[in-house]
C-alpha cells in the first residue's frame, strides 16, 4: 500500500532539515518494505512570498489528500514587519486548526551520548524517556467567556474560562493510553483536582475511561505543582504524561529541557483524521542556508509519523536505532559538540541513512 506524505519545508533551516528526513524515507523505500511518496507545498514566509498567504489554498488541498504532514519550521526576521494574519506563524496556527489537531505529543528522551548537555546531574536524567501528551484545542486557552472588562466601580478585570467537556477529555486520554501501550504501559494524568472543578471532572473522566477500556495500562494521578517538582527531582518515574492545554504547555517545555538539546526534539500533533509532525525548534534564521543545522529532530519526527500515522512501529524503531548508532559513532552537528561539529546537516542525514541500511 502506498502512503502519501505532504511535505511543508517552510522557512530558514526548514528546507535543509526536511531534505535530510526525506533521504531517510527514501532509504526506507529502497531497503525496507515502505512504499511512501511525497509532494511538497509552501507554508509560512515561503508561502507568503509565493502566494501572498502563509497557508495557501494549494497547501490546504494537498494536506487533506495526504496520510500525514511533515513540517520543517516557519518564520524569520524578513516577515516580522507584516500584519499578524500574514506572518508565517499565522500559517502554523491555521493548519493546526484546519486539521483539528487536538493532541500534541512531545517526547523527551535523554540520549546517553548527550548526558552532559543537560544542566541536571547525569544520574538523574540517564534513561529518561517521557512522552507528554498535551490537549491542544480546548481548556483555558480557548474557553469562553474571556476578556478584559471594566467593573461598575471603574476597576478593570481580565478573565478566562477553564472548561473541559467529557468528549474532549476522553479523546485525549484515549491517545495517551494508546501511546502507553506502545511504550512502558504507564500513564500519569496531571491536574489540579484539589482546587479546580474542571480538573476534578478531568480526573473523573480519565478514571472512568481507564476502567472501561484501558485497565491493562497502569494509571496514576498527580497534582501539577508536584509534577513540576517531580520532573526535575526524579524524571525517570514518568512514562506517558497526559494533561490539559496550559499545564501541558508548561510541563512539555520543562520536560524537553531535561534533554538539553533543542536540535534533537521531535513532536507530533494529531487529530481525528489528520496528523502533522515537526521538530520543536524554530527556523533558526541565524544558521539557515549554511548546511549546519541538526536534522535529527525532524528525522525523529519522521519516526513518530511511522509509529502514529503509518502504522509502522517496526520502522519507527529502526530509524530511532539508526539515530542512536550515529550518535554512538561520535557523529555530531555543531549544536551537539562543544569543540565543533564533525558533520554538516547533510552529513548527518547521510550518516543516519548509512546506519539504517546496516539494519536492513
Ligand atoms: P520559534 O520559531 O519556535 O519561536 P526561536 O526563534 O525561539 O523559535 P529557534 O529558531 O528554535 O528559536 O532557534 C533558537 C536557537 O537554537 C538558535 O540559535 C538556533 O540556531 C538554534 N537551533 C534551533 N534549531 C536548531 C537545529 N536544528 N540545529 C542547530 N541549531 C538549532
Ligand atoms: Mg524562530
Amino acid at each position: 500500500m502506498t502512503v502519501k506524505i505532504a511535505v511543508l519545508p517552510g522557512d530558514g533551516i526548514g528546507k535543509e532539515i526536511v531534505d535530510e528526513t526525506l533521504k531517510v524515507f527514501d532509504t526506507l523505500n529502497r531497503h525496507f518494505d515502505l512504499n511512501a511518496e511525497w509532494e511538497e507545498a509552501a507554508i509560512g514566509g515561503a508561502a507568503y512570498d509565493e502566494a501572498g498567504d502563509p497557508y495557501p489554498e494549494a497547501t490546504q488541498k494537498l494536506v487533506k489528500q495526504s496520510d500525514a504532514v511533515l513540517l520543517g519550521a516557519v518564520g524569520g526576521p524578513k516577515w516580522e514587519p507584516l500584519d499578524k494574519p500574514l506572518r508565517p506563524e499565522a500559517g502554523l496556527l491555521r493548519i493546526r486548526e484546519d486539521l483539528g489537531l487536538f493532541a500534541n505529543y512531545r517526547p523527551a528522551k535523554v540520549h546517553d551520548q548527550l548526558l552532559n548537555a543537560s544542566t541536571l546531574k547525569p544520574e538523574v536524567i540517564q534513561g529518561v524517556d517521557i512522552l507528554v501528551v498535551r490537549e491542544l484545542v480546548s481548556g483555558i486557552y480557548f474557553g469562553q467567556p474571556r476578556g478584559i472588562e471594566t467593573l461598575p466601580n471603574g476597576e478593570k478585570r481580565g478573565y478566562n474560562t477553564l472548561a473541559y467537556k467529557t468528549s474532549e477529555i476522553e479523546r485525549i486520554a484515549r491517545k495517551a493510553f494508546e501511546a502507553a501501550r506502545l511504550r512502558s504501559n504507564r500513564v500519569c494524568s496531571i491536574d489540579k483536582a484539589n482546587v479546580l472543578e474542571s480538573a476534578e471532572y478531568w480526573r473523573e473522566v480519565v478514571t472512568a475511561l481507564h476502567a472501561a477500556e484501558y485497565s491493562d495500562v497502569e494509571l496514576s494521578h498527580m497534582y501539577v505543582d508536584n509534577a513540576a517538582m517531580q520532573l526535575v527531582r526524579n524524571p525517570k518515574q514518568f512514562d506517558v504524561i497526559v494533561t490539559t492545554n496550559m499545564f501541558g504547555d508548561i510541563l512539555s517545555d520543562e520536560a524537553s529541557m531535561l534533554t538539553g538539546s533543542i536540535g534533537m526534539l521531535p513532536s507530533a500533533s494529531i487529530g481525528e483524521d489528520f496528523a502533522m509532525y515537526e521538530p520543536i525548534h524554530g527556523s533558526a534564521p541565524d544558521i539557515a542556508g549554511q548546511n549546519m543545522a541538526n536534522p535529527l529532530a525532524t528525522i525523529l519526527s519522521g519516526a513518530m509519523m511511522l509509529r502514529f500515522s503509518l502504522g509502522r512501529e517496526d520502522l519507527a524503531e529502526k530509524v530511532e536505532k539508526a539515530v542512536e548508532n550515529t550518535l554512538n559513532a561520535g557523529i555530531y552537528t555543531v549544536d551537539l559538540a562543544e569543540g565543533g561539529a564533525s558533520v554538516s546537516c547533510s552529513g548527518m542525514g547521510d550518516a543516519v541513512c548509512k546506519e539504517l541500511e546496516a539494519l536492513a
